[in-house]
């Protein structure tokens, strides 16, 4: 473990990388771990987005 240098992924370990692009997967992927996982800030973006797309193609099933 070391302290001070960035946090990894919870669930790929890769290190969370804040700056780099917006998605709107990654927006939803944050709003759905603010809102529902309660796991925000402890996901890479990549993580987020793939989260995002998943729930959005689901949700869109399952509730619209
Ligand atoms: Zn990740």
């Amino acid at each position: 473990m070391t302290a001070g240098n960035g946090m990894t992924c919870a669930l790929c370990g890769e290190s969370i990388d804040r700056a780099g692009e917006e998605t709107v997967f990654a927006d939803a992927g944050r709003w759905l771990a603010e809102n529902h996982w309660q796991d925000s800030g402890m996901l890479c973006r990549l993580c987020l987005e793939n989260r995002g797309r998943l729930a959005m193609m689901y949700l869109n099933e399952a509730e619209l």
